[in-house]
């Protein structure tokens, strides 16, 4: 659409005709859908929004966006916005104004403190919402409520992530940056598919394999990079620690390690030498399915390059040992010398919602405070108090799993969900459902009636990413500023205004009048964020952290001269391959694996509306053709999907893009009801839900 030569290919609705080389004043913002981060450039026409066209000089998206980003702004102005406060009376949510809506809340936050303690209150903030939002919801939860029960969706998601590459290297994030890893001359991508659900890096990534990188993918599915992969390795799903041993014993067997580096940087060697032992090919391939001889050819391509880089998505994390698969994948870039070195670009979350890194960056987080500061560490504690003036609760508090279980138990009093449509992403979701009904008070701040706010007892309605003020930060650790194109619509308020207004209510003032001064208050807690500032973003356009020093950049590729952890190290694990949690059997003898298509976004409840339903219309349930004969399925059926949780009715696919006895499906409609299907089995470090391992059978008719 931007650079069609002949106008053959033009912007859809009132955008026509507007290219990046003609646009007329524009509102610089970030995509509010995937942790990419583009920069977009949003036109307006009497409040608004005519067209988004991607930045040229966007410090990520270089002048490109995706079908998101781009085309899924109708959703502002869908008769279905939420404009006024809703409150449930005999059963039923009634339109209210905000006075009476928070005023409830309020008292019955307050009363449920006050009768049961601080700990029968907990919040799930959003990784949707922005960092200055995400602040003060741990702050009011910490300081007005007394409880570290707050928690984000990266507890869905990343959470793997944060606790592995933490443990192997120091810090919660990705160890360089995307321009770097462009750089790389061997790409291993592992359990993503950035073509679909990060298409901008998706994009970059082909592009650099084009021009001669090396590319290794390591994924069940034939995801769109695999198709320009110079080896596609297909392990079983829930099997990824397997292979990642099996590829590591190659790189030792074969001398292809950087003995200098993991004489002088690491740490754990021996330990890891001798688990090793018993991940030889020929035992890994009958673990994972993945042919001996494929291990092997991308062992070799990862340890000959001169500067390999891993990139990997939820494929790797949503599993019942996520944290061990990061650890055991940041293994082989600690075996190279390819992290924090000139001999290779690291290891890379592709962080999957817009700012999933930022919620937890923030401390929406039930045992760290911003910046990763363990609340049990008294001189983390002592920092924040001095800014607060209130004594931080010093007990963790509870993950988003063990609120909905203490709700069910009659042991939580109120619950307040910000911009999370629970009941329709987390797992197991007709017990999420039982959670909000058992739980005397449910507060939901929304855009939509979502399945959610259904069961909520108040409802209030906010402002999306195209209507605030803040920052997120993306995938790759940059703070990019966010800025509102439109006024939100009706009475809709944004997060940030609502939490304010709570806690004034309460009785308590939170100091940051504006999202600007939260970023700054949130740098005196956390020294890695002190250099960072509404100004220096509006001046710069994209700052990586960490950035202590408003002085100097922050630092965009990690650990040069020493790693984050107590002792400097890179910590190698070893850690043995356990099987998931699920299995299939005769009765349910396929394994469905959830993910995302490209022109959606979580529960689809933006780009639902938002004008991409023509492109991607309802949850497909993909299927192998032999599986699909033997069940009897034919293509665009209806089936019914049954696993040992619940039901899911879903449009059977027939592709070979899925191997013979799996199967995958997207949860960007919720009437499916594909999060009925997936158990409560979860990593065993960090609570994130097993969604890529479901045993379930297919039923047709
Ligand atoms: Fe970019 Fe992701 Fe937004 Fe698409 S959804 S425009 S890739 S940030």
């Amino acid at each position: 659409v931007d650079t069609c030569p002949t106008g053959a290919i033009t912007e859809p609705g009132p955008g026509r005709g507007l290219t990046s080389a003609h646009r007329p004043a524009a509102t610089r913002t970030t995509c509010g859908y995937c942790g990419v981060g583009c920069a977009l450039d949003v036109i307006t026409s009497d409040a608004e929004v005519t067209a988004v066209l991607p930045a040229r000089d966007g410090p990520v998206n270089q002048g490109h966006a995706c079908v998101k980003g781009r085309f899924a702004h109708g959703y502002l102005t869908s008769s279905e916005r939420l404009t006024r406060p809703l409150l449930r009376r005999h059963g039923r949510l009634e339109s209210v104004g905000w006075d009476e809506a928070l005023g409830h809340v309020a008292r019955g936050l307050r009363e449920a403190a006050d009768t049961g303690g601080p700990d029968t209150v907990a919040a799930i903030s959003s990784a949707r919402a922005t960092n200055e939002e995400n602040y003060l919801v741990q702050k009011f939860m910490r300081v007005v409520i007394g409880t570290n029960n707050v928690d984000n969706c990266s507890r869905l998601c990343h959470s793997p992530s944060a606790a592995g590459l933490t443990a192997s290297f120091g810090l919660s994030g990705g160890t360089d940056s995307f321009d770097d890893v462009e750089r790389s001359d061997c790409l291993l991508v592992v359990g993503a598919n950035p073509v679909e659900a990060h298409p901008v890096v998706g994009a970059r990534l082909l592009r650099r394999v084009l021009r001669g990188a090396k590319l290794v993918v390591a994924d069940p599915r034939a995801v769109g990079l695999a198709l320009h992969a110079d080896v596609h390795l297909r392990p079983r799903p829930g099997t990824n620690v397997a292979l990642f041993h099996g590829l590591a014993h190659v790189l030792l067997a074969e001398g292809l390690t950087d003995e200098e580096f993991l004489r002088e940087r690491a740490t754990g060697l021996p330990e890891l030498v001798e688990l090793l032992d018993d991940y030889p090919p020929d035992r890994v391939a009958d673990v994972t399915g993945v042919p001996a001889a494929d291990l092997v050819a991308a062992a070799r391509l990862y340890g000959r390059a001169g500067r390999p880089a891993i990139v990997y998505g939820l494929g790797v994390t949503e599993h019942l040992h996520g944290t061990d698969g990061v650890r055991s994948l940041a293994n082989l870039a600690i075996l190279r010398g390819a992290v924090g070195s000139d001999r290779g670009h690291g290891v890379n979350p592709l962080r999957g919602q817009n700012n999933v890194q930022g919620a937890s960056d923030m401390g929406a987080l039930p045992d760290l405070l911003p910046g990763y500061g363990k609340v049990t560490d008294p001189a983390v504690r002592s920092r924040a108090e001095a800014v607060w003036g209130v004594q931080v609760p010093e007990r963790p508090g509870m993950r988003i799993p063990d609120m909905f279980a203490a709700a069910r138990a009659g042991e939580l009093r109120a619950l307040w969900v910000i911009g999370e449509d629970v009941c329709a992403t987390d797992p197991d979701a007709n017990r999420v459902a039982e959670a909000l009904d058992a739980c005397p008070l449910v507060v939901c701040n929304e855009l939509f009636l979502s399945e959610t706010a259904r069961h909520a007892d108040v409802v209030l309605p906010v402002a999306s990413w195209l209507e605030k003020d803040g920052t997120f930060v993306n995938f790759d650790r940059r703070f990019q500023r966010v800025r509102p194109a439109v006024p939100p619509p009706g009475e809709a308020r944004s997060d940030f205004d609502v939490v304010r207004a709570l806690a004034a209510l309460m009785g308590a003032d939170l100091d940051c009048s504006a999202p600007a001064d939260a970023l700054a208050e949130c740098g005196r807690v956390a020294p890695v964020f002190a250099g960072l500032s509404h100004e220096r973003l509006d001046r710069e356009g994209a700052v990586p952290w960490p950035c202590p020093d408003p002085g100097r950049p922050g630092q965009a590729k990690l650990y040069a001269e020493r790693f984050a952890t107590p002792d400097g190290r890179a910590h190698l694990a070893s850690a043995p391959y356990l099987p998931p949690g699920e299995t299939p059997d005769d009765d349910y003898p396929l394994v469905l694996v959830t993910g995302r298509r490209w022109a959606h976004y979580n529960s689809g409840s933006m780009t639902r509306r938002g004008g991409n339903l023509a492109l991607d219309p309802v949850d497909f349930l993909d299927l192998h053709p032999d599986d699909a004969a033997r069940y009897g399925v034919r293509d665009g059926a209806q089936v019914g999907v049954e696993s040992r949780h619940g039901r899911a009715r879903l449009i059977a696919r027939i592709s070979e893009q899925t191997a013979t006895g799996q199967a995958f499906c997207s949860f960007h409609f919720p009437a499916s009801g594909v999060n009925r299907l997936t158990s409560d089995h979860a990593d065993t470090v960090t609570s994130c839900p097993e969604y890529k391992v479901t045993a379930v059978r297919v039923t047709v008719g």
